[in-house]
């Protein structure tokens, strides 16, 4: 194979997309990386062994520690973040659990998003609690809240900007500065938005988190996560934790992720473009009360959204007539929209958090998130616009007056 002409962080994102990562010396000028479907990988000599085991030498030993293919997704989307390097993990949420593990010790304190991945407010709120870390969670699209929840044995500060399933954003570059101003480790999962969207890494976090799950395989057929540093130091500790805990990628689906990486531009600015669309036309629907979606004018944070984000995304949220009812009408009578739960696929996903993924939250703290009974998520996919707004149109029409 030629060498590169580029190194994948000179390349502009669409050409990381489908470049960054990709095989430096092949074997038979093959293109598409290959699944190195192997468990453990034979040294030339005894010295070689110990020189890879001493870190001393490149080459790799045992999949749970590395694999080439689980590389080259590394490598792509480390490139993508604006990152020192990445690490690829078994799902998204092994990625949440790993940074929690490698850096949080006991008496630690960790101020969060109130509206949260559920299983990662989960994680803090009723796991790590067992072993002394206390956490509180704030509306951090107000900034005051995250600056005044801070206690002298604050640690880390996790924020999810877009958040899930509010929509509403939080400004990462001035989180960042209040963590940097208390010495705090600054960790934001990026999931919502993608690094094709946003790149917390260049706003000020040390650590971001990707659900590749997500957007990034993009095809809802693989789970997946990536944790991408700014530092070589966070990365060793990190690399050290996945590899000791066992959290770690499979080769084959990291191959399935590096296919669908590669379009990941192309889908989400024809879901971003649908998106926007969509969230106009429900804004003028009569059967729906508030679209949240960041793209918006009159989104309270758009103006964030805007500074941050290189598009607002594919994701929207509204408000139905009819509360409870009114949401679990329309998912019981959309037709094209698929009723399921994950987000970023070419296909349109839609869900009722009240009734489904935040179903068992206490109202009062759903509420205090956002999560009203009448919350519609809305997961943009990429088919025709007409087609989406005539199966959404039918279904609202079937809300009752
Ligand atoms: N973070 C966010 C924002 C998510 O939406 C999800 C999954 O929906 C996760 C993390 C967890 O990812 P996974 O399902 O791949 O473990």
């Amino acid at each position: 194979m030629k060498s590169r002409k580029k190194e994948p962080r000179d390349m502009r994102k669409s050409t990381k997309a489908i470049h960054a990562g990709e095989a430096e010396h092949s074997i038979y000028g093959e293109v598409s990386v290959p699944i190195f479907q192997s468990s453990s990988f034979a040294f030339p000599s005894a010295a070689d062994g110990a020189a890879r085991f001493a870190g001393e030498q490149p080459g790799y030993i045992y999949t749970r520690l590395g694999n080439p293919t689980v590389s080259a997704l590394e490598e792509n989307v480390a490139a993508l973040e604006n990152g020192y390097a990445g690490i690829a993990t078994a799902t998204g949420m092994a990625a949440v659990s790993s940074v929690f593990i490698a850096f949080l010790n006991q008496g630690d304190h960790v101020v969060s998003t109130n509206c949260i991945y559920g299983p990662s407010r989960i994680m803090l709120e009723k796991e790590l609690v067992r072993f002394g870390v206390r956490s509180t969670f704030v509306d951090s699209s107000d900034l005051s809240n995250v600056e005044r929840a801070i206690r002298p044995e604050t640690k880390l500060v996790f924020v999810e900007s877009p958040m899930n399933p509010s929509m509403s954003i939080t400004d990462l570059r001035g989180a960042g500065e209040i963590a940097a101003r208390h010495k705090l480790l600054y960790v934001v999962d990026n999931t919502f938005a993608s690094p094709y969207l946003q790149r917390p890494l260049e706003l000020g976090a040390d650590i971001v988190i990707n659900s590749l799950t997500k957007f990034i395989n993009g095809h809802t057929d693989v789970v997946g996560g990536m944790i991408v540093t700014r530092t070589e130091e966070n990365h060793k500790r990190l690399k050290k934790i996945v590899q000791t805990f066992g959290g770690t990628m499979d080769p084959h689906q990291a191959w399935l992720i590096l296919r669908g990486v590669k379009t990941l531009p192309l889908r989400i600015e024809r879901a971003q473009e649908n998106a926007m669309k969509l969230a106009d036309f429900l804004k003028s629907h009569p059967k729906v009360i508030w679209v949240s979606y960041p793209g918006l004018a009159e989104h309270p944070q758009h103006e964030i959204a805007k500074k941050q984000m290189d598009g607002f995304g594919t994701m929207i949220s509204f408000g139905v007539k009819n509360g409870l009812e009114g949401g679990i009408t329309v998912m019981n009578t959309v037709e094209l929209i698929t009723l399921a739960v994950s987000l970023g696929g070419v296909e349109s996903l839609i869900e009722h958090p009240a009734s489904m993924t935040h179903a068992s939250l206490p109202r009062e703290q759903r509420e205090e998130a956002g999560i009203l009974d009448e919350l519609v998520r809305f997961s943009v996919g990429c088919e025709d616009f007409e087609d989406l707004r005539e199966d959404l149109d039918q279904a609202l029409g079937a809300i009752g007056d």
